[in-house]
């Protein structure tokens, strides 16, 4: 079972790490390394079994590695699973000895925050190994920073659609208002944008709201509300077979993770004429931001780096059209290139026969 899911997906390395006396059981997959050590945070989920729990570090990794690539990091794809309930489960020790374990790979694998770890977890596992970013003397809060990627990924979408790079008067649905959301609103009203929120918390809509002078919708009207842009930055899984008829936009751009609840409603927008920016292409912020701290460098840099998300999409967008293909096509592309291109141009590659 396990030579077969990582044959299948072409992955360098998958480790298990155990410490009986902590109870720590993880894994660490290591996807590709061509353009550099991987990089992923840890996920603390309690799966219901070990294939769970070796399914999702095997996709989250592979997804990793198309993020760095198509975000032109030097830097590949890893992610790691500790099993377990968090709240039973979560010690320093238990901390400490996943730190040893992250660092007997040797700095083949660069860990971070993700699902049910925080930057207070990652100060823990710094005692045990230097392989570790996101912890408190990083470069800060990434969500501006995604946020200012996602704003200029809606540039790029728009210059492409109706041709003008100006926000004046362009209709932004923004869906979610946490840390992306509430940054991308005041982007977005900042440059003449007529912004729409909505959120789940009712009295955090109405702060917003009356912040930045937007207009508000309620959560289960937001998908037919009338827009040139939907930025979805709540959730996964909302553009679906139920949302898309009721779509009434051109675009849609925004910072949730794996926002088509299947790979195939990127063709459904396709044929629906909405263009669709790729959620791992748009959100790269947060990754350039660690990556900054990792590789040596300040939060005004990771900005402008984010800024530049814009450019590669324009490109990604271009090269669907004249592939007469989705943009989540010509991205997972030229994620793929650049890759290849590394990799042939790597010297210690021992040359085909
Ligand atoms: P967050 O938890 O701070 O905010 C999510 C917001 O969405 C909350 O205000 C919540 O009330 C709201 N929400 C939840 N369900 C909703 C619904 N059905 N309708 C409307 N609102 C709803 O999260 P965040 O850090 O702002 O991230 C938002 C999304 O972007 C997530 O999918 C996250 O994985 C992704 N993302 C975030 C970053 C980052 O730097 N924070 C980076 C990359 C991707």
């Amino acid at each position: 079972m396990v030579f077969d899911s990582v044959d299948d997906r072409g992955h360098e390395q998958v480790s298990y790490f155990t410490d009986p006396e902590t109870g720590l059981q993880a894994i660490v997959a290591i996807h590709d390394t061509t353009l550099g050590p991987s990089l992923g945070g840890t996920r603390f989920y309690d799966y219901d079994t070990e294939d769970d729990a070796l399914e999702d570090v095997l996709r989250l990794s592979e997804a990793m590695t198309y993020k760095a690539a198509a975000a032109d990091l030097p830097l590949g794809g890893g992610k790691a699973v500790i099993m377990g309930k968090p709240d039973d489960l979560k010690t320093e020790d238990l901390l400490e000895a996943y730190g040893r374990a992250v660092d007997r790979l040797g700095g083949r694998y660069i860990t971070s925050v993700d699902v049910n770890t925080g930057v207070e977890d990652m100060e823990t596992v710094r005692r045990t190994t230097d392989h570790v970013v996101g912890t408190s003397d990083g470069l800060g809060n990434p969500s501006p920073i995604t946020a200012h990627g996602v704003f200029n990924g809606i540039r790029a979408c728009v210059e492409h659609v109706y041709d003008t790079d100006s926000f004046d008067g362009l209709e932004v649905v923004v869906q979610g208002l946490g840390k992306v959301g509430e940054s991308l609103t005041a982007e977005l009203a900042d440059h003449g944008a007529e912004v729409t929120v909505s959120d789940i918390d009712e009295d955090h809509v109405a702060a917003v709201a009356d912040e930045y002078g937007v207009d508000t919708v309620a959560p289960d009207e937001v998908y037919d509300a009338s827009c040139d842009v939907f930025a979805p930055c709540a959730v996964g899984g909302v553009i679906n077979d139920d949302t898309i008829p009721q779509l009434d936009c051109d675009i849609v751009a925004g910072a949730a993770n794996n926002v088509l609840a299947e790979r195939r409603h990127a063709e459904v927008l396709r044929e629906e004429g909405i263009v669709y920016a790729p959620d791992y292409v748009i959100n790269a912020g947060g990754l350039i931001t660690v990556a900054k701290e990792h590789l040596g460098g300040t939060r005004e840099e990771a900005f402008d780096e984010a800024a530049a998300i814009g450019d590669r999409l324009s490109e990604m967008i271009d090269r669907a059209e004249r592939r007469d293909t989705t943009v989540l096509a010509a991205a997972e592309e030229y994620a793929e290139e650049r890759i290849e291109d590394a990799d042939s141009t790597d010297e210690t590659a021992i040359p085909a026969e």
